[in-house]
């Protein structure tokens, strides 16, 4: 398949702004794809090479860019350029003038092999092998490698968008839920895509658990009052801790051990401790438990303390200064069965068996209650000794593990709830505008979304000014990514305009005081006096959605 058909796609999504339209223009492509390259189109529409949960990196900067277009068209300071159109897309199209020869394998591989260099000379082997593709392109080839190679393609194309016209594309509507359940537990995109493609969706329905491939996480509802337990799970359940450190799949196949956050993202070498304990069990699993930092007598200590283990240097110093244990609270699978579909009692008889005793991994801390009062008691101990709060899990014969679903068989207690606040919100940055004083050559609040899932856009809720510690704002301002023009993800009234828009793939946890209808936020509602609590380790998809603002006003 050409890369030219691929160019195409991306001016035509690029000129629509409406979802159904995109939806269309996709699985028109999707059909008149050659079939073989299903797998390659589905990545590159998302600006990448690999399912999100791979460690590949291009890696690719713009300097690097910017070397590969002058080695490519023989011409000097293409900087210059490039800072008058502000675009590098629109840089490289002015010099590219070939006829269109380039396929998508030739191009999906070069940028394999560009990631795959390391070491002494890759850079300069990067700017060789990035150049011999721009020699090849044609203006608009050109325009949307250079975009894809610096991860600024923009499409406004998600997930959930391709899912949805593959359905229409190879299967029909009944197929959608069908395909974005298999992405839930194998959250790879070119995959599902090609199964599709090649066998169909009987073969999308088949597709099961893969030791060493994240399953996308189950997350908690929430309650009003502990008697609301009667009605969502009914008694007996089991009441656990919620410990408040970082949620962590192991994977253990062979001798390999993964370790997935709550983003999916590989993070097996933040934690050798947990991987030297997990290696000690015997047979192939998939386990799930809340990493938190412990002192020399395994006395739990705050998030914060945690949060120092996110590094990615001086791992094994930090293990040692600050160790940490995994609470383990749930069995996915275990030798060659997935257990997602057995209820929690059975997937927890089948932890507690292949556990052995030691300090790294612990089974979290529950008690079975049959009423309310019990649960109650739980969380009463649990908050005076300065816990997060309670997860109640139903025992039910149908309670399975519901993968990426925020279902009722895990409900949350906190004791915000108890005084009736609202819980926090998760939200999206997608913004920022400069501050002033103080806060002069930083930014000084940051514009946050919340996700709509029915249309895989975010919605803005709120600007966010207050709760910062200076350290913070000194972070947000290296962290966020800037991007020339709005997301296309992004929805935002002119009146809410940032003046920065940043990439939407961080999420700040926020408190407020209410909620008020809003004409100038884009998802009707905005929270008033918000206050920011910290950055959350979560995918922006998984950030409070605007159906959740919607229950709460209600
Ligand atoms: P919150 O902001 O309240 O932590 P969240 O949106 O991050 O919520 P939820 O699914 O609503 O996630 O709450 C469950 C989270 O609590 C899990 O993602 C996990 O990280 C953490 N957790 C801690 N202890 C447990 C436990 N015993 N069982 C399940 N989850 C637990």
């Amino acid at each position: 398949m050409k890369f030219a058909q691929f160019a195409a796609i991306c001016e035509k999504l690029e000129r629509t702004s409406s979802y159904i339209e995109m939806k269309k223009t996709l699985a028109q492509f999707f059909k008149n794809a050659d079939k073989k390259d299903v797998k390659r189109a589905a990545y590159l529409l998302l600006g990448t090479i690999e399912p999100s949960y791979s460690d590949i990196n291009l890696g690719i900067a713009e300097n690097m860019a910017l070397r590969s277009l002058e080695n490519a068209f023989d011409v000097k300071n293409i900087k210059a350029a490039s800072r008058k159109t502000g675009d590098i897309g629109e840089t490289a199209e002015q010099y590219a003038h070939s006829k269109p020869s380039l396929t998508i394998p030739e191009v999906f591989d070069t940028l394999h092999k560009i990631a795959a260099a390391s070491g002494q000379g890759s850079q300069d082997k990067k700017v060789n092998l990035l150049s011999s593709l721009f020699k090849k392109c044609s203006a608009i080839e050109a325009r949307y490698l250079a975009r894809l190679c610096l991860g600024q393609l923009r499409l406004g194309v998600g997930d959930k968008t391709i899912l949805e016209a593959l359905a229409d594309a190879f299967a029909d509507k009944s197929a959608k839920k069908d395909l974005e359940h298999a992405f839930t537990i194998r959250p790879d995109i070119g995959t599902i895509a090609q199964t599709l493609a090649d066998k169909g969706i009987n073969a999308v329905r088949r597709i099961g658990v893969q030791v060493g491939t994240p399953i996308q996480m189950m997350l908690c509802q929430r309650i009003e009052n502990l008697e609301e337990l009667k009605q969502r799970t009914g008694f007996p359940v089991a009441v656990e801790t919620k410990y408040d450190g970082e949620r962590i799949q192991a994977h253990k196949k062979g001798k390999i051990i993964t370790l997935f956050s709550r983003r999916l993202e590989n993070i097996t070498k933040q934690f050798p401790e947990i991987t030297e304990a997990l290696l000690k069990l015997t047979g192939d699993f998939i386990v799930e438990g809340e990493a938190v930092a412990v002192d020399a007598n395994g006395g739990i200590l705050p998030f914060q303390t945690m949060m120092q283990r996110r590094r990615k240097h001086n791992v094994e110093e930090y293990s040692k200064k600050i160790p940490v244990a995994l609470k383990l609270f749930d069995c996915l699978y275990f030798n060659s069965k997935t257990l997602m579909s057995k209820s929690y009692p059975e997937r927890y008889t089948a932890l507690a068996k292949l556990l052995k005793k030691g300090k790294t991994l612990q089974l979290a801390d529950r008690t079975l209650c049959s009423n309310s009062s019990c649960a109650d008691e739980f969380f009463q101990n649990i908050v005076v000794g300065g816990g997060e709060g309670i997860v109640i899990k139903s025992l039910k014969a149908d309670s399975s593990y519901q993968a990426g679903v925020r279902g009722w068989h895990w409900i949350k207690w906190k004791p915000e709830y108890v005084k009736g606040m609202r819980d926090t919100f998760d939200l999206v940055v997608v913004g920022a505008y400069f501050g002033r004083g103080r806060r002069a050559g930083k930014y000084g609040a940051l514009l946050c979304a919340a996700y709509d899932d029915k249309n895989d856009k975010f919605e803005t809720f709120c600007k966010l000014g207050t709760g910062f510690k200076d350290t913070d704002l000194a972070h947000f301002f290296k962290l966020l990514k800037r991007t020339d023009t709005k997301p296309a993800l992004v929805n935002c009234s002119t009146a809410m305009e940032p003046d920065v828009w940043v990439v939407p793939e961080i999420v700040v946890e926020v408190a407020g005081a209410e909620i008020t209808k809003s004409p100038t936020h884009t998802t009707g509602y905005a929270l008033r006096f918000p206050r920011f609590l910290r950055i959350r380790e979560k995918k922006p998809e998984q950030a409070t959605s605007v159906k959740e603002i919607k229950k709460m006003i209600n």
